[in-house]
């Protein structure tokens, strides 16, 4: 976690309802927006990424609406189970995990009955990266008046998004990943359209409603008790972010996700010297790296020595993709060096517990230094 986060939660022991609680609450919100990068209203609450993901389906559908969901992983599974559970006619684009959807099999399924499209910027639990830009383009083209959803949770910060150019309707984050501070505030950027929209649906809501919260920020306040603290922390980590180009969030958020984009590149640069592959070769998130390990080995092998011998944190495959793949996150207090740590740790698995046969220490390495010196040669010339 951002260190200067950690401070920020410490000191943040102040009551909500007080001139000095709706100063920051606004300052936040005002940050938040620019990070997301949209005019619309934001609005942050107190919940895990999925509350957020919850309030874009009970706020913006009634019992029996169609929806189309766009799944390819376990997060575009939870789609498809919440928007069940509010009671949608729901219709369901699949592609295997690993993998994203193919846009013809989105134009047939979206109908002209279709109120919202539900969808994942980046697959977390399969480092697939889906096209926002095209489902959105392609809404539009087809003079659709489904909203557009997406969950944004490991995609923002990560990947770049034109909310208001492209006309993303809600788009979702979470404070456990791309801002480096601790799990428990939701938040989502909510477009016109979509805020008319609520005037008519009829799904229940009360702790997630959205108009009402509205209400309470343009006072400075939120409609319940806030995670004080946790905003404090999320206002620090905006102040980092912005740090890192002068002042300008908007631009540290970019810069956040050319660092992501870098790491993302050496990880997967790394891997073919030491018998390792991409399992998500064709359209890769900057997110999270998943990899599949040599065959025949349990992908939780090298989750467990990463641990054992090196302190080191990767994830394992989720539910039937346990002991598949292995996972690598890049987004939110990583960076470069880091990177090259994570990797030289996985070159002594490799060498000495997976026994790679070729492999020579250090081949993984030289790889991923070429990408950062390519990279970062690259990066300076566009910001000349
Ligand atoms: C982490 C994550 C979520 C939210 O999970 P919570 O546990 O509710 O915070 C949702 N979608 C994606 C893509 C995620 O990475």
């Amino acid at each position: 976690m951002l260190p200067a986060a950690q401070f920020a939660m410490a000191a943040a022991d102040i009551h909500h309802r007080t001139p000095e609680f709706r100063a920051m609450y606004q300052r936040v919100l005002g940050q938040l927006r620019a990070f997301i990068g949209s005019k619309n209203d934001v609005i942050l609450m107190a919940a895990s990424g999925t509350g957020a993901m919850e309030a874009s389906v009970s706020n913006l559908t009634s019992p029996g609406d169609r929806v189309l969901v766009l799944t390819a992983g376990k997060f575009g599974e939870r789609w498809t189970a919440l928007t069940k559970a509010f009671g949608c006619q729901v219709d369901v684009v699949t592609a295997p995990y690993g993998q994203t959807f193919a846009l013809d099999a989105v134009r047939a399924a979206l109908k002209p009955d279709t109120r919202a499209v539900y969808m994942q910027a980046t697959e977390t639990s399969t480092g697939a990266r889906h096209d926002v830009a095209a489902v959105a383009e392609l809404l539009r083209s087809a003079k659709s008046e489904a909203l557009l959803v997406v969950d944004a949770i490991t995609g923002l910060g990560t990947t770049h998004l034109e909310i208001d150019e492209w006309g993303l309707d809600v788009v979702i984050g979470g404070s456990q990943k791309a801002v480096m501070i601790p799990p428990g505030l939701a938040y989502l950027s909510v477009s016109e359209r979509a805020w008319q929209r609520m005037e008519t649906t009829k799904n229940p809501r009360y702790y997630f409603d959205l108009r009402r919260e509205r209400k309470s920020a343009a006072n400075g306040e939120s409609a319940y008790t806030p995670a004080v603290a946790l905003i404090a922390a999320l206002g620090a980590a905006f102040d980092y972010i912005a740090g890192q180009a002068g002042g300008d969030l908007a631009i540290g958020r970019d810069t956040l996700i050319d660092n992501a984009e870098t790491c993302a590149a050496m990880t997967r640069a790394a891997l073919p010297a030491m018998g390792l592959r991409l399992f998500a070769p064709d359209a890769p998130a900057a997110a999270v790296t998943a990899i599949l390990p040599p065959e025949g080995v349990d992908s939780g092998v090298i989750v467990k020595e990463m641990k054992t011998r090196f302190a080191l944190t990767l994830t394992n495959g989720q539910g039937e993709m346990k002991g598949r793949i292995f996972r690598v996150a890049h987004l939110g207090y990583f960076d470069p060096l880091d990177t090259l740590a994570v990797i030289g740790a996985l070159e002594q698995v490799a060498h000495d517990t997976l026994k790679t046969p070729g492999f020579k220490l250090g081949a993984a390495l030289a790889a991923a230094q070429q990408i950062l010196s390519a990279r970062t040669k690259q990066l300076t010339a566009t910001r000349q």
